[in-house]
């Protein structure tokens, strides 16, 4: 801890508060999104990994030029531009940059919170997004890729983008965190997305060990079914979709792989 002290000293002492939450929060998430969203574009253009990838079907380059190109300029003209407005309500909840550090304890508590609320939020907001209106006009643009690869978790109309940006924050606002906390948070949450948009199951994919957590497989299912029959809305965990029936499909496909594995 002394030593991410000391590093944070540094950035404290070099740049504002302004700068940190905004230009900092826009390089940490940039960064963090197109090194863990590349290796699943690559895997598909080289073949590497074919026996872990869920859908048979690959993306041509075209469209994942097409897919990057507009990344950067949403995240240039959205995503840039409402970091910077929003700082005021950012200092309005309570965010901290301050020394000490929170304890683990306490990161690690806000950030389960985080997770937990957003699942929420997403699952809700993401169900009214599967409406006939709403899909046509806004959400179908994420779902102009069916054979999703990691940088499409971000590929979505600006008013989605602005949802999901909502999403993401609404637990740090009710708790006021320090902006270690909302890195990190950021961090896991981009982690967590890039995962579930890879199109790759792999012996090591967190869904294999984390109980209630969705993953590739999980999401990639949304993505494959019809706009009307997708279910699998949450973000991150399986038990909304589990409570209110909006996984049958998903599980009954399950099954009927499974069998199909058996009977060979
Ligand atoms: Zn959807
Ligand atoms: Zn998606």
């Amino acid at each position: 801890m002394a030593h991410f002290e000391s590093c944070w000293q540094y950035l404290t002492t070099h740049f504002s508060d302004f700068q940190l939450a905004t230009i900092g929060s826009f390089i940490i998430h940039e960064s963090v999104f197109f090194l863990s969203g590349l290796p699943s574009i690559c895997f598909e253009r080289t073949g590497r990994f074919s026996k872990y990838k869920i859908q048979k079907k690959s993306n041509t380059p075209a469209s994942q030029e097409k897919c990057i190109l507009r990344l950067v300029l949403y995240h240039l003209c959205v995503n840039l531009p409402v970091m910077i407005l929003s700082y005021p309500v950012f200092r309005w909840m309570g965010l901290k940059t301050s020394l000490p550090l929170p304890h683990w304890s306490v990161i690690f508590s806000q950030i389960i919170f985080y997770f937990i609320l957003e699942d929420f939020v997403f699952y809700w907001g993401h169900r009214v997004l599967h409406t006939k209106w709403l899909y046509k006009h806004v959400h179908s643009v994420h779902h102009e890729y069916a054979t999703p690869f990691g940088l499409t978790s971000e590929y979505a109309h600006p008013a989605e983008i602005l949802f999901l940006g909502f999403a993401t924050i609404v637990g740090p606002a009710l708790t006021g965190p320090h902006l270690f906390t909302l890195w990190l948070w950021m961090v896991l949450r981009v982690l967590e997305t890039v995962e579930a948009h890879s199109g790759y199951h792999f012996p090591w994919s967190p869904s294999n060990f984390l109980p209630l957590y969705g993953g590739a497989e999980f999401h990639d299912f949304h993505h494959r079914a019809l706009y009307t029959k997708s279910g699998n809305y949450s973000s991150t965990f399986t038990y909304m979709d589990r409570i209110f029936g909006t996984d049958a499909d998903y599980w009954k496909l399950k099954t009927l792989e499974s069998n199909r594995g058996k009977a060979l």
